[in-house]
């Protein structure tokens, strides 16, 4: 969608790693509702001047630039009333606000845009294209999501070393009890799966496939089960009554258990690719 000038200037620094990005698009009254959006784009005579907040904006402290969605047309335009546009992040007028978490991290923050000026060079597409552009995007936001199938692997490793050292305090080791032994078998078949899914995808790139809708299905599979992983892993620490080298590893356990809920939020809810799997991928009503 961008110009063959946006792409030379842009492609490869970011293929190659040497300027990072941040997605602004979420605003604090539209999430899952992004048509909704109201930061502003306003047309001059040699650009945009946009206008507005943004919200849950990942790594935006980091970032050298940001895919900026804003509504460029009437108020009530929704969707059909969106521009995309790819703005440098020290650009005069972005005020970045870390928000703080409960973990102490601040990954998240705040954007407010004050009279940012930017070219016509800054917009991505047509006028009024963002809603494609955001689309696409976040199906490929959902493809690198879908890649924490990979992470599971990992945390399924962990997960069952960490088991095997599991006792109660009359010797009952955790891994021969059947609920346990059934959890864990069950587990390994879902990140089986997510590994395969993962495969799959990897084999369609060499045919030029970018992905589609189906990225909802890996998203959705892939998130809840590494939200699934560490449940069990917290769980079964609290289970077991010994205490073990396990029980010193509660802190990092259970930061690991809360981190993995906001997987299964960003790029879409849950529930959001429940209903994109039934509308775009099985054709269902909506
Ligand atoms: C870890 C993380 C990183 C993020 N990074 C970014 C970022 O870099 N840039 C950015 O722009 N945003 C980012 N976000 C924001 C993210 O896109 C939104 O949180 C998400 O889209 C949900 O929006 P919301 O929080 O406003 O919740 P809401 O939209 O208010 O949803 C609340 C609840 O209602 C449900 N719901 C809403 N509508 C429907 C529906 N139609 N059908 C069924 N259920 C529905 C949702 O599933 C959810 O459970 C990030 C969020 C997280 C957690």
């Amino acid at each position: 969608m961008g110009t063959g000038e946006q792409k030379d200037r842009l492609l490869a620094p970011t293929a190659e790693g040497t300027i990072l990005w941040s997605q602004g698009f979420s605003e604090p009254g539209a999430g899952t509702d992004l048509a909704s959006l109201r930061s502003k784009a306003i047309r001059t005579d040699d650009g945009f001047v946009l206008q507005g907040q943004k919200v849950w904006n990942t790594f935006g402290h980091m970032a050298d630039w940001c895919l900026l969605l804003m509504r460029s047309g009437d108020t009530d335009s929704r969707h059909r009333g969106l521009s995309a546009f790819a703005v440098p992040m020290t650009t005069p007028g972005i005020e970045v606000r870390p928000i703080a978490q409960i973990s102490g991290r601040s990954d998240f923050n705040e954007v407010f845009l004050s009279d940012v000026e930017v070219p016509n060079s800054a917009l991505i597409g047509e006028e009024g294209d963002g809603w494609k552009v955001a689309v696409k995007m976040l199906d490929f936001e959902r493809r690198g999501l879908a890649a924490i199938g990979f992470d599971c692997m990992k945390v399924f490793r962990n997960l069952r070393r960490h088991v095997a050292e599991m006792r109660h305090t009359d010797g009952t080791e955790l891994i021969n009890l059947p609920h346990v032994r059934r959890r864990i078998a069950e587990l390994s078949i879902q990140v089986r799966i997510a590994m395969l899914n993962n495969h799959r995808f990897a084999a369609m790139v060499p045919e030029g496939e970018a992905p589609g809708p189906e990225a909802s299905v890996q998203k959705l599979h892939a998130t809840e089960l590494f939200k699934a992983l560490h449940g069990t892993l917290a769980e079964l620490t609290l289970e077991a009554e010994t205490t073990n080298n396990v029980a010193m590893l509660m802190p990092k356990i259970f930061e690991g258990y809360f981190g993995s809920f906001g997987f299964t939020i960003g790029g879409g809810t849950a529930q959001v690719q429940r209903n994109i799997i039934a509308e775009r991928v099985l054709n269902l009503p909506k």
